[in-house]
């Protein structure tokens, strides 16, 4: 039945990790935050459909922020903005900084990301194989959002819009 269904997929989580739902690297959209967001690169982007993108310094496993698409829509293509002005707010002190995003490890349990989730501040994450090794020795290993969680407990797949 649907509600067991359910039922088993809530209790599951319990032992699931991130691990096991995740969007691989290999399979990830993401962009150097040098990108130059001109009109190739904004169709690419509209092709790919995705709403968030992974946006990385230097190289593709040193994810830094995270660009949502909506925050494109009022840019100029004609401009060659990067994405790295996209991203940053000039603050009084000079000191440019933009939003870091939520960082997990491939080992955690979908309930504890599903918590992360649920505190609001995105429903992206970025998996690496363990956040409590030092930033230069830790592996990137994909995604995972509130939509590969929910698909857990619903035991479907959600067909994408
Ligand atoms: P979206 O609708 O923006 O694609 P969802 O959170 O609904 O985002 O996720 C739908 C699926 O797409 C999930 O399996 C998720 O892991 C994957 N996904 C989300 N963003 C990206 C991306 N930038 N690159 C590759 N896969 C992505």
């Amino acid at each position: 039945t649907d509600e067991g269904h359910l039922i088993k997929g809530a209790l599951d989580m319990h032992d699931k990790t991130v691990g096991e739902v995740m969007t691989k690297a290999e399979d990830v959209f993401m962009l150097s935050i040098d990108a130059k967001l001109d009109r190739e690169l904004l169709k690419t982007m509209l092709k790919k459909g995705h709403s968030r993108i992974p946006v990385y310094v230097n190289e593709p496993g040193n994810v830094v922020a995270l660009l949502l698409v909506k925050q494109l829509l009022l840019t100029n293509p004609d401009e060659g903005r990067t994405i790295r002005s996209i991203l940053t707010k000039k603050k009084k002190s000079h000191k440019k900084k933009f939003a870091s995003p939520l960082y997990v490890s491939m080992s955690a349990r979908l309930e504890e990301v599903l918590d992360e989730f649920q505190q609001g501040r995105s429903h992206l994450a970025i998996v690496y194989d363990d956040v409590s090794k030092p930033e230069g020795e830790r592996k990137f290993m994909g995604i995972v959002t509130l939509e590969d969680i929910i698909e857990e407990i619903l035991q479907e797949e959600i067909v994408d819009e």
